[in-house]
């Protein structure tokens, strides 16, 4: 057809075809089959080399006024943070649907056929390909951490992914980095994983270091007679792989409980950052979490605690703490701190 133009978009390492354009079609419209190709909302396409008159077209700009010819290629910026803010985070090749629900609280679902369920574990450790980031460092214990929703909103729009960051992610981090190896779980694709980390700044922290990443191909999915099938996180699989690292000194934080079916005593449940505008200024799950993780680290065995009850567990040691303050006279012998 006369006027028809055959363009292409590069972006993100990838080039993609932009087939139907016409001459007298207009930005707008551009952006809008760029949308349909790469998921990147027109409103945060960045068009580098598309100008007019020298300058970036606005969208009622006629392409045959640009200098964009037949066979041009696009150069597009969509930034770390816009693509993963826009292509909401669920990837192509995901094998089937995440549902929202969670289990109830304290809830005991049971699993029928675990025989099978182990047999999907080993299946991971054997063939599951774990791409180790920084060395486990003998005796620490192992925090398995989720990041959407835990670490991350990734469902709010922001400028910058780091709007949508927890608050003191960093400081949380460098915390836990004391007494545990830290390992990201994410029911996402590898590529994915990185980019995040990568955008957080969490790859590249100078005080603290990330073991490894786990993707959704680490999990397995799982049949409950109440909720039908649905996909896991069994902490068995970094188990089996790394034999250091066991249900005695393991712990597991996820918004979705039901992410540690398989292994309950060893899950917490973090209350979900969503809406990040609205409570970033109020958000302070990870520096509680933090004292809670400290308090605990020096345990034998983190088998016996109820995660459930995290807050509890703090505020009783407080109150123990001050006990033994308060009361000074009557435990110097033990505390040696007697005025
Ligand atoms: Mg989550």
């Amino acid at each position: 057809m006369e006027g028809q133009l055959n363009l292409f978009v590069k972006w993100n390492n990838a080039e993609y075809v932009l087939e139907g354009l016409l001459e007298t079609d207009n930005v707008e419209a551009l952006k809008n089959v760029i949308f349909k190709k790469t998921g990147v909302r027109p409103e945060r396409q960045k068009l580098l080399n598309v100008k007019f008159n020298g300058k970036m077209p606005t969208d009622d700009c006629l392409i045959s006024n640009l200098n964009v010819k037949e066979g041009f290629k696009i150069m597009m910026m969509g930034s770390l943070e816009t693509a993963i803010a826009d292509a909401n985070t669920i990837p192509d090749d995901l094998p089937s649907v995440i549902n929202d629900f969670d289990i109830e609280e304290g809830e005991e679902v049971p699993i029928e056929n675990k025989d099978v369920y182990l047999a999907k574990i080993h299946k991971r450790v054997s063939d599951y390909e774990v791409k180790i980031l920084n060395p486990a460092r003998p005796g620490m214990k192992l925090l398995v951490l989720d990041i959407d929703y835990t670490l991350f909103d990734h469902k709010s729009v922001a400028e910058s992914g780091y709007e949508l960051m927890r608050p003191f992610l960093h400081e949380f981090l460098t915390s836990a980095y004391r007494n545990y190896d830290i390992v990201i779980w994410s029911a996402t694709s590898m590529k994915w994983i990185e980019e995040k980390m990568k955008l957080l700044g969490v790859s590249s922290h100078p005080d603290y270091k990330i073991t490894f990443y786990l993707d959704y191909l680490a999990m397995i999915s799982v049949h409950t007679p109440k909720y039908g099938v649905i996909q896991v996180k069994p902490l068995g699989v970094i188990w089996g792989k790394f034999p250091h690292y066991s249900p005695d000194n393991t712990i597991m934080f996820d918004d979705i409980r039901r992410n540690f079916l398989m292994n309950p005593q060893n899950g917490l449940r973090i209350r979900a950052f969503r809406q990040a505008h609205t409570h970033r200024q109020t958000d302070r799950e990870l520096i509680k979490l933090a004292k809670y993780l400290e308090a605990i680290a020096g345990l034998d065995s983190l088998a016996h605690l109820e995660h459930r009850h995290w807050e509890r567990y703090l505020s009783n040691r407080r109150k123990e703490k001050k006990k033994r303050r308060g009361d000074g006279g009557e435990t110097s012998s033990s505390q040696g701190n007697s005025p």
